[in-house]
């Protein structure tokens, strides 16, 4: 009854999650890895927490992570973002994304969202009183049609949201791709929200392209990362946005009434372990080799793909072996077949179907192979 959203249910990844454990599915649905974290991460945390780091971190969060963030970013993409005024620690990527939207997001804005996009944008545009305009990204490799996005800007757009590597497809954006977003924005007040969580798993020797290489781009530009994708913790929710100053004043003004703060004692252990840049620096052949092992496997079967360029999710097209709705074909394959997997059309706002479902491969080879094993039996 007068709901705010009366249209949203629960979140496909909760839904498929719940329905692969009741029926003890190898659950490919949402995405997160069957592998635990890195011991020395897991022991810093234990040692700053007994040291009596269990209070609440400064607003921005911990100065020390905020360093290394900004070394990080100036490493790898050759731009040092200054540390205490233009970059904050937060609840995941999850709330970066929402304080970014409801920082600048006002009544009758427009925000332009490629489709298939991650379900979190959408919801909080609206909340805060915008509209979403969806332009669907390009068959068959899910590229971005600039000129569809040049024709739905208007005198109301505010924001654009682009998502490198993308979830669900992999689709990563080249530089070229962001020079013809930085030329259509040029002479406009537009801001852009990039959501670069899965920044370090762009794979065939490709590089990830970040905003925050881009000058032009960057000084309109919130970029957000998660260290969930990167140190294997989605449960430590903690990640974290660039952006400069004007907008990090604005983004810090929401998260201070989001949550205010983000746990201490993990910012405090990831800023240690941020040393080891080993981590992030092989991550992209770690999850290459996942990938390879799982398209293997998958090569065994009736689904057709191309093997994903970047994220920990591979799509399959499956419309040689069913017409059926995805979502129904993603909870049949979870009871009947078990393998949980997430159907694309949940990430469409008019469930457009084009018969894929979403895999994740950041799992254990036996994992993979056990569920390319029950795969290939449809
Ligand atoms: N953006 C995208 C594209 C994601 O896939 C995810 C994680 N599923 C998030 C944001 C949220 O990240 P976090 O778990 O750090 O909140
Ligand atoms: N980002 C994860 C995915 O795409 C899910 C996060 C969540 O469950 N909200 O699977």
């Amino acid at each position: 009854p007068n709901s705010k959203l009366p249209d949203i249910g629960t979140s496909i990844f909760t839904v498929m999650t719940s329905l692969a454990n009741e029926h003890k599915a190898i659950n490919l649905s949402q995405g997160f890895p069957d592998f635990n974290c890195p011991e020395p991460l897991m022991q810093l945390v234990s040692k700053y927490m007994h040291e009596g780091f269990n209070q609440y971190a400064p607003m921005a969060g911990m100065p020390q992570l905020r360093q290394k963030i900004s070394q990080k970013t100036e490493r790898l993409y050759g731009y040092r973002p200054d540390a205490d005024t233009e970059v904050t620690v937060t609840s995941g990527a999850t709330e970066a994304l929402n304080a970014a939207i409801t920082a600048v997001v006002k009544p009758n804005d427009e925000v332009i969202l490629l489709e298939p996009c991650y379900d979190s944008y959408a919801p909080v545009i609206r909340l805060n009183g915008g509209s979403p305009i969806y332009v669907p990204l390009a068959l068959p490799d899910f590229s971005v049609d600039w000129d569809q996005v040049k024709r739905r800007i208007s005198s109301r757009t505010r924001l654009i949201i682009i998502n490198t590597p993308h979830n669900p497809t992999g689709a990563v954006i080249t530089k070229q791709d962001m020079d013809t977003l930085a030329n259509l924005l040029d002479g406009t007040d537009i801001l852009v929200l990039s959501d670069e969580v899965y920044e370090h798993m762009v794979f065939d020797g490709q590089q990830h392209y970040s905003v925050l290489q881009h000058p032009q781009l960057r000084e309109r530009s919130f970029v957000v990362s998660s260290f969930g994708k990167t140190y294997h913790t989605t449960g430590w929710k903690i990640g974290y946005a660039v952006a400069p100053a004007l907008l990090t004043s604005e983004l810090r003004k929401m998260h201070q009434f989001i949550t205010f703060c983000s746990p201490t004692p993990l910012q405090l252990a990831i800023a240690d372990f941020m040393d080891e840049a080993s981590h992030y620096l092989e991550l992209q052949d770690f999850y290459q080799t996942k990938r390879d092992f799982f398209a293997a496997q998958l090569r065994n079967t009736r689904f057709e793909f191309t093997p994903s360029a970047g994220t920990y999710f591979q799509l399959v097209k499956y419309d040689a072996i069913t017409s059926e709705f995805d979502q129904d074909f993603a909870r049949r394959l979870t009871t009947d077949t078990g393998v949980a997997a997430i159907p694309v059309s949940a990430f469409y706002h008019d469930k457009t179907d084009n018969k894929f479902l979403r895999l994740c491969f950041a799992k254990s080879e036996e994992t993979l192979r056990a569920a390319g094993e029950r795969l290939a039996q449809v």
